[in-house]
């Protein structure tokens, strides 16, 4: 489950890719019709765009690339290289003497850096929307090769992909709170400035597993927060348990889900389901922000970025203006995790230095379990 991005990444570029051969191999056939022409060389543009953008995310993702690159003015680059891409096209289209294999090359070798530069400079906690754009790109792509193949099977398919992918990545920039207009320029992750110079630092305090047990037993409300150290730990079952037992003793649980918790969009809704959660016990950060100040205990599992105050208070954060849960509005914030490492974003989390933060290290399914003897006992 936590590879899936990579995953995807990798079936997508596929997808850019056929449409991409589509393209070089059909313009031998359509090179006279202007409006096959134009469809072939879009259909060249989007697949190759999605082709290596998507080889990228994928090396991003697996860990091989793991810091953004960006080159001096690449915004600027990137929308001239684009201008350029088009300009290539409308000239292939209009001028006979441009229309031609070579001009097709160049174009297809513009397409493949543009995807490379355009993926290159993101970092951090962007790659959501990244990946949920190159799908739609693909299904773009494939939706050409259907409209030149009068196939339309490959046409409606490449449109609903291609549309479900622009959906989602309208949704998942509102929850990354980045315009649509940022991520097309390749403008996001904060740009050069994105340096992370957070104030975090200071004591941090530990809680014994008996102590939470306790808190907890005697709390009216607990808030889960689960991210995605509670998928890679494989720990949904247990924290089912927990919440059975809370529950049996009175005690109000809910659980927290972040939009990007997780390493794919709606991973937490689907790791949760395997455990038979209720669904009606999965609030979205919307309903249960407004919920925090109300609540003893917000039980944090292997999340990070999703609490990470500083996407509210540091301009510098390549996270800042990511809505996150306002966790530290509860009265007492225990946050499980195997050590002070950074979460997916690479930063620090302050969170973890709040005077109404404890911690409990370790593995989230033994540190689950021993919570849930624990609790079994009393
Ligand atoms: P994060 O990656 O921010 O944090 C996860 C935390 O889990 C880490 O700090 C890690 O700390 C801890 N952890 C790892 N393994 C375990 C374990 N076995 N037991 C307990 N804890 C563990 O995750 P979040 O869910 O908070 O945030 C998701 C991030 O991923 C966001 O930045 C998001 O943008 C990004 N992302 C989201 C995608 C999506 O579509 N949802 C796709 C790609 C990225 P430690 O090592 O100390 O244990």
């Amino acid at each position: 489950m936590t590879k899936m991005p990579e995953l995807v990444s990798l079936f997508n570029g596929m997808g850019g890719a056929c449409a991409a051969l589509i393209s070089l191999v059909e313009y031998p056939h359509y090179a006279d019709n202007k409006l096959s022409l134009l469809t072939i060389a879009l259909g060249l543009l989007i697949g190759s765009i999605s082709f290596s953008g998507s080889i990228i995310a994928y090396l991003k993702l697996n860990g091989t690339l793991n810091k953004p690159i960006r080159l001096p003015s690449y915004n600027i680059l990137n929308a001239v290289l684009v201008l350029v891409c088009f300009g290539l096209i409308l000239g292939m289209v209009f001028v006979p003497a441009l229309n031609n294999q070579a001009m097709l090359l160049v174009l297809l070798t513009l397409s493949l850096l543009y995807g490379v530069l355009f993926v290159l400079p993101i970092g951090g906690a962007d790659m959501p929307v990244v990946i949920s754009l190159l799908n739609s790109f693909t299904g773009v792509a494939a939706a050409f090769g259907g409209f030149l193949y009068n196939n339309q099977v490959m046409l409606t398919g490449g449109i609903l992909v291609g549309s479900a992918g622009t959906l989602l990545t309208i949704v998942m920039c509102r929850a990354m709170n980045r315009p649509l207009f940022n991520v097309v320029f390749g403008a996001f992750g904060g740009g050069a400035a994105a340096v992370d110079n957070s104030t975090a630092g200071g004591s941090v305090k530990d809680i014994s597993t008996a102590d939470l047990a306790t808190l907890m037993f005697y709390s009216k409300k607990v808030v889960i927060v689960p991210g995605y150290g509670l998928a890679v730990a494989q720990a949904q079952q247990i924290i089912r348990e927990l919440e059975n037992i809370l529950e049996a003793n009175g005690v109000e649980v809910k659980y927290a889900i972040h939009p990007v918790a997780g390493r794919m969009p709606g991973h937490m809704n689907v790791l949760l389901a395997e455990s038979n959660v209720p669904y009606e016990k999965l609030v979205e950060m919307d309903e249960i922000n407004p919920e925090f100040p109300s609540t003893d205990v917000v039980f944090v599992v292997g999340a990070n970025d999703v609490v990470n105050p500083a996407a509210k208070t540091n301009p510098a954060s390549p996270i800042y203006g990511m809505p996150i849960l306002d966790v530290e509005q509860a009265a007492h914030i225990v946050v499980n995790k195997r050590s002070m490492n950074a979460g997916y974003a690479g930063i620090d989390n302050e969170l973890f230095y709040n005077p109404k933060t404890s911690m409990l290290f370790g593995d989230a399914k033994k540190a689950l379990t021993d919570l849930v003897n624990e609790l079994k006992q009393m």
